[in-house]
């Protein structure tokens, strides 16, 4: 049994969604089970919808109709007769997506958002298990609410293990090419909920657990790990193996190549994860496993735009010690703050976060309240693991360093 997760880069037009095929027809699909994220930037469109049902009614049906059409573009590249089943499934799900906006009645802007940002991964599933049956891939369509369960912490759900367990070991068929979404789970009453953004990985990783799979593979667009983000680092190079460890170290500082929640359980269970690339899947790739650790050979990378950097000092000159970090860290969870990276002095005390929720003026005025607050705005937060005296050179050269922090393995640096 294995896992394969395709994300949203890789089905991006109809012509992703052929090249799916050809994957699955050039790797085997025996006993395999698919995980599909949302088509494109469709989950950025969908972030659009639900901000105007709140904030701008008057914009609410033009962005659903740009989800529409986007999608319908690739539905005629895909299907040559308009009168083909999928149109009418692809419909009726948008139709639900309407009858929700027009009977609720919750003002939680979490609840809502999960209840409407899964269409994007509903839809896209249906269209590709149609179109996989229709050049004769035969599958089977899950509705993945039916089996990841999970709290109600809106947007950034936590599994239920037990009873996703449960459901995977009674109702999932291992010996058919199963299509789910991924990225979707639901509470205990059945209300659709997320696993954060880019989550899809981490629905690969979920299945892979329970059902004992033999590997993961994440297709993307790039050939594998590389030691530093194409986008923003030139001459990246390809790790060929690395550890659990190393993996879940540059997730977790923010190497978007894999989300940071997919290796726990494929480590705890020893499942190899690949990470290859969509448009050549004979190519190694990276593989992610137990065995003898390879330490990468050249340092990594990682960047995270749009951090926030704020510095706090007592108002009495008084030490900042455990009882105020205390109450820091606690408005921090209030406000749903991610923290990157924290430095403590005497008298001071700065954290690096990255403001998803946008609570970053509620955080500040409660923390004015308590201690002298300077804040810098849109800096980037750059990490590299086994950092040399050259690597920091070249990152640090015409840039305006805010902090800097050294342990043995790993360099962190603020810039603005
Ligand atoms: P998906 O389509 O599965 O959502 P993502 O866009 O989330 O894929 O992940 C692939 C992207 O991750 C690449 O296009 C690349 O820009 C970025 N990336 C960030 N860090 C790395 C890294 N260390 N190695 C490879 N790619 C990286
Ligand atoms: N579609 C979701 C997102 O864009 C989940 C994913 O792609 O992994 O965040
Ligand atoms: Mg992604």
């Amino acid at each position: 049994m294995r896992v394969y997760k395709f994300g949203g880069a890789s089905v991006k037009d109809a012509e992703g969604v052929k090249n799916l095929a050809s994957v699955l027809k050039e790797t085997g699909y025996e006993n395999t089970l698919v995980v599909v994220s949302a088509m494109g930037k469709t989950t950025n469109a969908m972030e659009v919808v639900i901000k105007n049902y709140f904030e701008n009614k008057g914009e609410l049906q033009s962005s659903i109709h740009d989800v529409i059409k986007y999608h319908n573009e690739i539905l005629l590249d895909l299907f040559d007769n308009e009168h083909h089943k999928v149109f009418s499934v692809v419909k009726a799900l948008f139709d639900e997506l309407n009858l929700f906006f027009k009977s609720n009645k919750s003002p939680d802007y979490n609840y809502v958002y999960d209840q409407t940002i899964g269409f994007g991964e509903l839809i896209s599933t249906t269209i590709i298990s149609h179109y996989l049956n229709e050049i004769g891939l035969k599958n089977n369509w899950l509705d993945v609410r039916e089996y990841i369960k999970t709290d109600n912490y809106y947007r950034r759900a936590n599994v239920n293990w037990d009873e996703t367990q449960d459901n995977i070991s009674s109702k999932f068929n291992k010996s058919v090419l199963n299509i789910t979404q991924g990225f979707l789970g639901s509470d205990s009453n059945n209300f659709t909920t997320t696993l954060g953004r880019e989550g899809s990985d981490y629905t690969a990783a979920i299945f892979a657990y329970c059902l004992n799979a033999n590997s993961v593979t994440i297709w993307k667009d790039v050939p594998g790990v590389l030691n530093a983000d194409p986008r923003h680092f030139e001459n990246a190079q390809l790790l060929h193996h690395i550890s659990y460890r190393e993996a879940i170290e540059l997730a977790f500082y923010g190497a978007s190549v894999i989300h940071p929640k997919t290796l726990q359980p494929l480590q705890q269970k020893e499942i190899p994860l690949h990470v290859k690339s969509f448009i050549n899947p004979k190519a190694e790739g990276t593989c992610v496993s137990k065995g003898k650790t390879i330490e990468p050979e050249v340092p990594c990378f990682i960047v995270k735009k749009n951090q926030i950097l704020i510095s706090l000092s007592s108002l009495d000159f008084s030490y900042i010690v455990e009882e105020n970090i205390s109450e820091i860290f606690s408005l921090l969870h209030l406000y749903k703050m991610k923290v990157d990276v924290i430095q403590n002095s005497a008298i001071s005390f700065s954290v690096c976060i990255d403001n998803i929720y946008n609570n970053r003026d509620k955080l500040l005025q409660h923390l004015k309240a308590k201690f002298n607050v300077t804040c810098h705005d849109d800096v980037s937060l750059y990490t590299i693991r086994h950092y040399n005296e050259d690597a920091i050179k070249t990152l640090e050269k015409d840039k305006n360093v805010l902090l800097k922090q050294l342990t043995r393995e790993t360099v962190q640096i603020v810039t603005k």
